[in-house]
C-alpha cells in the first residue's frame, strides 16, 4: 500500500477520487507555472506503481475521456530531483517511436510536485509479467527484443542513452507491444562528447565499465551500457530470475561487482537455441568496444525468428 502519510498531501491540494478507489490524496491546482497541463483536467482511478522518484497513477482526461497514466515527482524543490524529472519530461517531448511510451503533457505545480501525463500500458512491466506468469520462451522472448532493441535504435540514433534498461522500466499493453518507460536518468549526449561519466541507474543491470568505471577511466560509451542491460533484461524472462547471482542472493555491492566486473558473463541453459546464445554474447560482451549496436542487432539471425 502507498505512503500517503501527511508529507504527500496538502490540505487544499485534493484531487476527486472515485468512491470504489483506495481513499488516495495527490495534489490538486488551478493552475501551472509551467508545461502544458493542469491536474485538475484528469481524474484520478487508482495506483498503478512506485518508483524511486514517486508515484505513477491510472488516471481519466476529463475532457476527452481517455485513460492515461500520471506519474507524480515529489520534487519538493529539490534542484536534483527537479533536473532529473524536467530532464525525463525534455527526453519524452523529443521522442517519437512506437517503441517508446507516448507522453501527453506534464505540469509543475507550485507544492513543487511534478506530473507526466503518459500512454497508460494496461499489462504493467515486464517485471510484474514475469512474476504472474513465469519465464518467457525464446519466441516471447524475440518478440520482446525486437521492440526494445526498436526503440533503443530510435534512441542511440536520436544521441539520447536510457541509462536503466531493466525489466521494471518496460512496459506492455493488451496488444503485446512493448515500451520503453522512465527516462529519470536517461541524458542526450553532445555531439562532441560522447561518453558517459555519472554513476547512475540500478546496480545490478549495470555493465562492467559502469558498474566500475575506473576501469575505463571514469568514461564510458553509453549506448554500449545500454546494450548490456538489454542483455541482461532478456535472459532474465527467459530463466525466470535475475542471472547473474544465485536464486535468493540479496544483489548487494560487492556480490555484484564479482559477478559483473570479474565473473565471465552467464551462459544460458541447454534448451536455448544457437542463435539465442550467439546473440545472448553479442550483448554481454564485457569489452564494452566488441558489443554489437542496436541497429546490429535488429539483423541478428536470432531475430529472424518466427
Ligand atoms: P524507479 O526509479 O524506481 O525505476 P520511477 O520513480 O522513475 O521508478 P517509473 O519507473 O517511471 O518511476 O514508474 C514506476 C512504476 O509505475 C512502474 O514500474 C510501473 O509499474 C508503473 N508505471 C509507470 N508508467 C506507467 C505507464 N505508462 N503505464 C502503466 N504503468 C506505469
Ligand atoms: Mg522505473
Amino acid at each position: 500500500m502507498a505512503d500517503f502519510s501527511s508529507k504527500h498531501c496538502r490540505p487544499n491540494l485534493r484531487l476527486n477520487v472515485p468512491k470504489r478507489s483506495p481513499c488516495i490524496d495527490i495534489p490538486t491546482l488551478s493552475s501551472s507555472s509551467e508545461g502544458d497541463l493542469i491536474l485538475d483536467d484528469v481524474e484520478k482511478l487508482q495506483v498503478l506503481g512506485h518508483g524511486n522518484s514517486g508515484i505513477v497513477y491510472q488516471v481519466r482526461h476529463k475532457r476527452t475521456s481517455y485513460v492515461h497514466a500520471l506519474k507524480v515527482v515529489h520534487a519538493y524543490f529539490d534542484p536534483m530531483t527537479l533536473r532529473s524529472v524536467r530532464r525525463e519530461i525534455d527526453i519524452l517531448r523529443r521522442t517519437d517511436s512506437p517503441n517508446i511510451v507516448q507522453f501527453h503533457g506534464s505540469f509543475e505545480a507550485p507544492s513543487g510536485d511534478v506530473g507526466i501525463l503518459l500512454e497508460h500500458m494496461d499489462l504493467g512491466t515486464l517485471d510484474t509479467l514475469l512474476k504472474n506468469k513465469g519465464p518467457f520462451s525464446e519466441s516471447q522472448v524475440v518478440a520482446v527484443a525486437r521492440q526494445v532493441l526498436a526503440g533503443l535504435s530510435y534512441l542511440h540514433e536520436n544521441k539520447i542513452v536510457h541509462r536503466d534498461i531493466k525489466p521494471s522500466n518496460l512496459l506492455v499493453n493488451q496488444n503485446m507491444e512493448v515500451k520503453i518507460s522512465d527516462f529519470g536518468v536517461s541524458k542526450v549526449l553532445s555531439r562532441t562528447l560522447d561518453t558517459c561519466d555519472s554513476y547512475v541507474g540500478t546496480g545490478a543491470y549495470m555493465s562492467p565499465e559502469r558498474f566500475n568505471p575506473d576501469s575505463c577511466g571514469g568514461n564510458y560509451n553509453g549506448y554500449a551500457a545500454d546494450i548490456w542491460s538489454l542483455g541482461l533484461t532478456l535472459f532474465e524472462l527467459y530463466v525466470g530470475r535475475f542471472p547473474l547471482l544465485p536464486a535468493g542472493q540479496r544483489p548487494e555491492w560487492a556480490a555484484l561487482m564479482c559477478a559483473i566486473c570479474f565473473n565471465d558473463p552467464p551462459a544460458l541453459p541447454e534448451s536455448a537455441s544457437d542463435e539465442f546464445r550467439s546473440f545472448m554474447e553479442c550483448c554481454l560482451k564485457k569489452e564494452s568496444s566488441e558489443r554489437w549496436t542496436a541497429s546490429q542487432l535488429l539483423n541478428h539471425p536470432f531475430l529472424s525468428q518466427q
